[in-house]
């Protein structure tokens, strides 16, 4: 390929980003939740498993313990045994308690909406804060997982395509910085359910992509 400008590469980001839009018009978090607080506790939970399974042990965790308060004065052997098919059941349910801890003794029960507050919560990090701020509360936020990193790097949308172990940080950093912050959170779902769907790790289905006429790395991947 003969080396893309930065103009050149945002007009094709864009392009192709107009096809995924098409390709998925209306992503949604796979996470099933209905307030901040479950959003959150879903997605430590989803470290290492599927949103899938995860949906399948919440609706009783969530109604054994509705609140921060009742997650931090639980029995870790009542919240074990209930995210047990998630595996690492015995640290999982570890981080849960400390994080009920936390936000029940710092922020009164309620999940901030911060990322600098979010991030000071045990156990949350910038991909787990973006996914709250991004779909609990509506605030612009870009989760980097392995899915967008994936599809970026291969798509040549990021300039550390060539890394190995690229900087979660400066994905999203240089990522977000070619978008409006309107888009962020619909694009990071688009990315992963296009690397789900179509950009798989080991097999990425080039022929059947929608993306193929203009991807750096069709054929190649
Ligand atoms: S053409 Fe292949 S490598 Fe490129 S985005 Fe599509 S599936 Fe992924």
């Amino acid at each position: 390929m003969v080396r893309e400008s930065k103009r050149a590469r945002q007009a094709r980001m864009h392009d192709e980003y107009a096809i995924l839009r098409e390709v998925f018009p209306a992503p949604e978090c796979a996470l099933h939740f209905s307030n901040p607080l479950q959003l959150l506790i879903a997605t430590v939970l989803s470290a290492q498993t599927t949103d899938r399974r995860v949906n399948t042990v919440t609706p009783e965790l969530f109604a054994r313990f509705p609140e921060a308060a009742d997650l931090a004065a639980a029995n870790p052997q009542e919240v074990e045994d209930i995210i047990h098919p998630l595996g690492f059941y015995r640290s999982k349910t570890k981080h849960l308690l400390g994080l009920a801890v936390a936000l029940d003794e710092r922020f009164g029960g309620e999940v901030p909406r911060t990322m600098k507050e979010l991030t000071s919560l045990p156990g949350v990090g910038r991909k787990t804060a973006n996914v709250v701020l991004g779909n609990a509360f509506g605030i612009p936020g870009f989760p980097v997982d392995t899915h967008v990193m994936r599809v970026t790097g291969r798509l040549r949308w990021r300039s550390d395509w060539r890394d190995a172990h690229p900087d979660p940080v400066a994905v999203e950093r240089e990522i977000t910085a070619c978008f409006p912050p309107g888009e962020w959170t619909d694009l990071s779902h688009r990315l992963i359910l296009f690397g789900r769907a179509t950009c798989h790790a080991r097999r990425p289905d080039c022929v059947e992509c929608p993306l193929a006429a203009t991807c750096p790395a069709a054929g190649a991947a």
